[in-house]
């Protein structure tokens, strides 16, 4: 996955420039309760290209810290997680004494940087912008985040070098698990790793994952293959801002674009948190399988009324995935630790699971019997047929009269409807609505 992190001084407009460059991304995950709040990034797809931006300024705190650490930070950020860097400035106020200081820094790192100049609109265009030269860059990117000028020429450059397809979930063999163990600093990731492959194993290997320093632990057990997403990054510990809880989120993000099953590990003793959802909501955006472990299970008073409380507060916050199983473990003492794995797999199963058509579309008819699709404007909205188009989650494509026009809370139904018919209790299922003028002859 490559990495594109936005950097610069406050008020340039780096907020601006993040959602102008994630459009339509950020309306998708409207839908999810929790996770939208303090979005400092996003999957971007550009004619056929994906990265993940980040948004430098929104992952630090900016209270107590003065200007020049609140950059600072934001350059340390980029500098060891991005692969691609946009230096925003305000062509308004002009070259600011700090601008060539931080330019600088970010070139030492060798990575691309892209010096991008905002606020250039209509009769200020290019008022300010060549002063920017001074900053030693042969190109400078004038852009209107408020009203979209420039941002064709800059993607343009920006997506040149990232590879059409940056699935690596696709290209590997399809019987080995891969696991991503995220969540919060703290929570007992390291613990949990060490625990799982305490337990004797046929082979471990380490093979370096796709991310810088990243290295994944592939191992055999009772017959089947899993492979540990970043067991390195995971043990890898006292950086200065690993302790920054929003970095933890992006590095869960890396973790789990390249998984097929990614444990979400919650504190039993601090309940669900905002940042747990915003994991949470990544993982059902990828369409990934998921499991919830809550650790610490050992430290929580185990009164039968507050389990109840906190179980139910936990499958409400996450009722945007009723398909992930939720475990309680104690990563510390090793019990029920060896759940883990199996639940994984059992996710995996079934998100590799194919239907039949004909079972498929029984399924749709009934679907359509219990519940009218609603209808547009007056008109009814119809649907004639489905078929399934991949696995990793099941993915359907369903043929229908005005694909732009399926309210959410019937694709909702059309989704449940789906996985309850396929017993398909512990995966996400993708459903896609594409058009067809006629419908067959029924
Ligand atoms: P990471 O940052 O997510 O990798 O968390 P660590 O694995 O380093 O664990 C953080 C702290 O929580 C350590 O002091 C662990 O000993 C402790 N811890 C981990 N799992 C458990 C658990 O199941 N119960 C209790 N009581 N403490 C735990």
């Amino acid at each position: 996955m490559t990495v594109v992190a936005i950097v610069g001084r406050p008020n340039v407009g780096k907020s601006t420039l993040f959602n102008r460059i994630c459009g339509r991304q950020q309306a998708l995950v409207d839908d999810l309760p929790g996770v939208t709040r303090d979005r400092n990034y996003a999957r971007v797809n550009w004619g056929g290209k994906a990265f993940t931006l980040i948004d430098t300024g929104g992952f630090v705190t900016s209270d107590q810290s003065t200007l020049e650490e609140h950059t600072g930070q934001q350059v340390l950020l980029a500098m060891e997680e991005a692969d691609i860097v946009l230096f925003v400035a305000d062509a308004r106020s002009g070259l600011h004494p700090e601008d060539p200081a931080i330019v600088e820094k970010l070139r030492r790192t060798a990575k691309p940087v892209m010096v991008v100049i905002n606020k250039v609109d209509g009769a200020e265009r290019n008022v300010h912008v060549s002063e920017f030269f001074q900053l030693g860059v042969e190109k400078l990117y004038p852009v209107s985040a408020a009203h979209g000028f420039g941002f064709g020429e800059l993607l343009e450059e920006l997506t040149r070098n990232i590879p059409e397809r940056d699935e690596a979930s696709e290209a590997v063999e399809p019987h080995e698990v891969r696991i991503a163990i995220v969540g919060r600093p703290n929570v007992g990731k390291s613990t949990l790793v060490n625990s799982i492959l305490k337990v004797p194993r046929v082979i471990v290997s380490e093979v370096p994952g796709t991310t810088r320093d990243a290295i994944d632990t592939a191992f055999e057990r009772d017959g089947q293959r899993y492979v540990l997403i970043d067991t390195a990054g995971i043990r890898r510990k006292g950086r200065t801002w690993q302790k920054l809880e929003k970095v933890s989120v992006l590095k869960a993000l890396q973790s789990i674009e390249r998984s097929h099953v990614a444990v979400l590990m919650v504190d039993a003793v601090e309940g669900l948190t905002d940042q747990d959802l915003h994991i949470a909501g990544y993982i059902q955006e990828r369409f990934r399988g998921c499991v919830v472990v809550i650790n610490k299970w050992d430290a929580v008073e185990k009164d039968a009324k507050q389990v109840k409380r906190f179980m139910t507060e936990v499958r409400d916050r996450l009722r945007f995935m009723p398909f992930a199983p939720i475990l309680t473990i104690s990563a510390l003492s090793g019990q029920r630790v060896s759940k883990v794995l199996p639940a994984a797999l059992e996710v995996f199963r079934e998100y590799n699971r194919r239907i039949t058509t004909g079972v498929v579309n029984q399924a749709l008819e009934r679907a359509l019997q219990r519940h009218e699709p609603p209808r547009v404007s007056g008109r009814p909205l119809k649907f004639y047929y489905v078929t399934q188009t991949s696995v990793r989650p099941p993915t359907f494509v369903i043929f229908c009269n005005r694909p732009d026009s399926v309210h959410f809370s019937y694709q909702r139904f059309l989704n449940n409807h789906f996985r309850e018919a396929f017993d398909l209790q512990k995966t996400p299922v993708r459903l896609i609505f594409r058009e067809r003028k006629r419908g067959p002859d029924r």
